[in-house]
């Protein structure tokens, strides 16, 4: 399994270098800016990332998943969510029938913290503007931010995850709402009960758009 897992990693970077980037964008516009920023110098984390992840999926999906940063193998790959804690992602979409090609993957910074730390103020302040760019593009109808970090900062706020759960907020006219970071769920296993409970109100509000 790992050995299979290394040679898709290296098979994936091969398209990647090869300038093979559509597979990974269903979007034109959001291909051109990831290639706009891959060099982007604006903070610290450009000197140790291997790659901007920039985010991926469906330029007019209605719901938006943003996470807290890229780890070691987002940050090789160039893709979001592409590890462990982005397989559990995929389960965790499944169950409320959601597609991963249905919606649109970011973080709030787009290269890897070193040993995977918390981006600190000045980085989330350098990167924001490129989310506030995407949010713009896709204009989603949801947003679901992914842990602690993505809930505050984009909430200016400074609470808790069991807080910050409790409510549905309007983030620019948009409905946000709140759960774990997938890799907080594989650390703590038993949170995941609570995340259920989350993703049964996401799909209660993802469903509602269809009706309208
Ligand atoms: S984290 Fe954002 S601002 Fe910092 S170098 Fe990467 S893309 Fe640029």
């Amino acid at each position: 399994m790992g050995n299979f897992k290394h040679i898709a990693i290296q098979y994936l970077q091969l398209l990647k270098y090869s300038g093979i980037d559509y597979i990974f964008f269903s979007s034109p516009i959001l291909a051109k800016m990831n290639g706009k920023y891959k060099n982007c110098q604006k903070c610290i984390l450009a000197n140790t990332r291997t790659n901007i992840v920039y985010g991926e999926g469906n330029e007019n999906a209605d719901l938006m998943l943003i996470g807290e940063a890229p780890g070691q193998d987002e940050d090789i790959i160039g893709r979001p969510f592409v590890g462990n804690a982005g397989q559990l992602l995929n389960k965790m979409l499944k169950a409320i029938n959601i597609k991963r090609e249905q919606v649109y993957i970011t973080n709030i910074v787009k290269c890897r913290p070193p040993n995977n730390r918390n981006p600190l103020p000045t980085e989330i302040n350098a990167c924001l503007p490129y989310l506030y760019e995407q949010i713009e593009i896709i204009k989603p109808k949801i947003i679901l931010a992914l842990g602690l970090v993505s809930a505050n900062t984009l909430l200016k706020t400074n609470l808790s995850l069991g807080e910050l759960r409790k409510n549905i907020y309007n983030f620019k006219g948009i409905k946000l709402m709140v759960t774990y970071h997938p890799a907080a769920l594989l650390y703590h296993p038993t949170w995941k009960k609570s995340a259920w409970i989350d993703l049964q109100k996401l799909q209660k509000e993802y469903e509602a758009l269809k009706k309208k």
